[in-house]
């Protein structure tokens, strides 16, 4: 198993063990080769029927499950034969409707050879709209003998409604969490972003943002974050920021992000922080929430259709942030 998996894989054995694996989970992280490696790993182990242990490579102490490789049901597997797994791809660009449905009906039917039936979808991110309510039903009555695993770089990229009914399981480097680290760590000491400090924890959602596990990503970001606090207290300009907007593809989500946490700082703080938020972020609160509102706009028109204009959508987008700072002053 890939190194950074190994996390991972120690905490579903020991759920598979206590039988309290969920019935959908997602799996998110950058990496779609170690996202495919646990899954593949994790419908092995479901479909086997005698499972062995292993030491953990990570704890001396602990057990990881694996297939056993020879059982009936593994051999099946093995040789691409076995009814009851369903690899979920759409022939088109976007998993539709109909392919959900495909899948749909293939779990309503009992297993033909062993207790289980699991479902995996790759390639999750591409569902449409209309695809992901469809999956939504599914989610909504599980089945004990089903697994459903969906695999997304983003988890962003999948609707809240479905995220919410899944277990998500974030696969992250060892360098993209140590680099999580020392971000929390400057936010925590306020001195890179905040002149004078408030003692918060707010930011603390970027541990969501499974991208940033590269240097360059990172520092991207940190720009970013500097570039948009600037344009809020007006001290960089409009078009610095639809630069950066343009630059980077997770740059929407970051401005959603951001926002949110700067709101979410406004309330985790007590009543005088709250009094001086607007001098020093140069912004009030309800404004942040109107920006907010237009940001998860954009996003969803970014994600509601393959084919878009990226940089309209940021262009369009930066119009109403303005007329909306312009309006409150
Ligand atoms: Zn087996």
């Amino acid at each position: 198993m890939l190194e950074i998996c190994q996390k991972t894989q120690l905490l579903l054995s020991r759920q598979y063990q206590n039988q309290t694996l969920a019935h959908a989970i997602v799996i998110q992280g950058r990496s779609t080769l170690a996202n495919r490696a646990l899954a593949d790993w994790l419908i092995e182990l479901l479909i086997c029927q005698k499972p062995v242990t292993k030491l953990s490579k990570i704890d001396e102490q602990a057990l990881v499950l694996q297939a056993c490789g020879h059982c009936k049901t593994c051999l099946l597997n093995k040789a691409d034969n076995f009814p009851d797994h369903l690899n979920l791809q759409s022939e088109n660009k976007t998993i539709g409707v109909d392919d959900i449905r495909r899948g749909n009906s293939f779990l309503e039917k009992t297993a033909h050879i062993g207790q289980v039936k699991t479902v995996l979808i790759p390639a999750s991110d591409t569902m449409t709209v209309a695809a992901s309510n469809a999956l939504l039903k599914t989610l909504e009555e599980p089945n004990p003998n089903n697994y459903i695993i969906l695999l997304t770089q983003e988890l962003d990229s999948l609707l809240p409604t479905i995220v919410s009914r899944c277990a998500v399981l974030t696969i992250k480097s060892e360098v993209g969490q140590a680099l999580l680290n020392s971000l929390q760590l400057s936010m925590d000491s306020k001195n890179l972003y905040f002149d004078n400090g408030l003692n918060d924890n707010a930011f603390i959602n970027s541990s969501q943002l499974a991208e940033l596990t590269s240097e360059d990503t990172f520092h991207a970001y940190q720009t970013f974050t500097q570039c948009y606090l600037g344009y809020l207290n007006n001290t960089v300009e409009e078009k610095q920021l639809l630069d950066q907007l343009n630059d980077s593809e997770h740059a929407i989500r970051w401005l959603e992000n951001l926002t949110c946490n700067l709101i979410r700082k406004f309330y985790l703080s007590d009543i005088v922080q709250q009094t001086n938020f607007s001098k020093q972020f140069g912004i009030e609160v309800s404004v942040l929430k109107q920006l907010y509102q237009a940001i998860i706009n954009s996003n969803k028109l970014i994600k509601s259709y393959a084919q878009v204009n990226r940089q309209l959508i940021c262009q369009q987008l930066l119009v109403t942030i303005n007329n909306i700072i312009r309006s409150s002053t």
